[in-house]
């Protein structure tokens, strides 16, 4: 896969400094390791996830669902005791995030600031220069309700490669944001601007350690259900085979510096906007790699 041209930054074992000053040893929930984290789940969950529980599961062989729990005994208790120990447990949730910015370096002198709608205008009508003032502040007053909605937040996935193989279109053409804009923008000359956008930046996937207490409580819960199903399918041996969706973390709050683990330019992407063809990129480096 094309996570095999990054760099292992995995080896730098990572430490946060506490709110006392204790130097802690970060733990990380990568959902790519499966195998690892199944492993982990009887070391802080083992009181709510008992041997009995699981020979109840073995023997009664329930399809394990992850929107729908009543497989899991005593689901209404055992729930949030999961979601607790799972926090406790683990520091961080790695996440992906897909982009195309003109520059990395801000990423890494200032973090990832949730996203900016009125810098995000100004840089939608430096690109669309050449349109009609009027059709561009159209656009962008179209969008000013959802531009106070999505102010300030941050889209992540827990798999890089879903996020180039299905979510493409982040790294191809960048901000959603942007795109919608362009996507608004009534076509001259048969132009569907979406495309212009592909001119500007390099495509990017940036690695992120998101500290806990960043990703919002109710996907806390989310994630722990899709732990919870993956382990019920393991203890039944009753896999449901309905793919590998990774978790989606919402940050709404700017991620510090420090938490950027790594990044990298991958060669080939798949282009949902082009009939899933894959898209070759040939920027492979950047202000901060190059
Ligand atoms: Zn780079």
């Amino acid at each position: 896969m094309m996570s095999s041209a990054k760099k292992d930054i995995s080896a730098t074992l990572p430490t946060v400094l506490a709110s006392n000053n204790l130097v802690m040893t970060a733990k990380v929930f990568d959902w790519r390791k499966r195998k690892s984290w199944l492993a982990s789940i009887r070391h802080y969950a083992g009181h709510v996830l008992t041997a009995e529980i699981r020979e109840h599961l073995a023997l009664a062989r329930p399809k394990c669902w992850s929107d729908d729990l009543s497989w899991l005994p005593d689901s209404h208790d055992a729930v949030p005791e999961f979601v607790a120990a799972l926090t406790g447990y683990y520091t961080h949730f790695k996440g992906f995030h897909g982009c195309r910015p003109l520059k990395l370096s801000s990423y890494y002198e200032r973090g990832l600031i949730g996203q900016d709608s009125d810098a995000l205008s100004n840089v939608f009508r430096e690109i669309f220069a050449d349109v009609p003032k009027e059709n561009v502040e159209s656009a962008i007053n179209k969008f000013a309700e959802r531009r106070d909605r999505e102010r300030g937040k941050m889209w992540l996935v827990g798999s890089d490669a879903h996020l180039i193989n299905d979510c493409g279109h982040y790294l191809i053409q960048g901000s959603e944001f942007l795109m919608a804009l362009a996507a608004n923008l009534s076509p001259a000359n048969g132009e569907d601007y979406r495309f212009r956008l592909r001119n500007y930046g390099v495509p990017t996937v940036l690695e992120i350690d998101i500290p806990v207490e960043l990703v919002p409580a109710e996907q806390h819960v989310e994630v722990a259900k899709m732990l919870l199903s993956e382990w019920g399918q393991l203890a039944t041996r009753n896999h449901l085979g309905f793919g590998d969706i990774p978790p989606c973390y919402v940050v709404r709050s700017d991620i510090p510096r420090e938490c950027i683990r790594g990044h990298y330019h991958p060669e080939r992407i798949i282009d949902p906007h082009s009939g899933h063809r894959p898209y070759l990129n040939r920027l492979r480096t950047c202000d901060v790699c190059g």
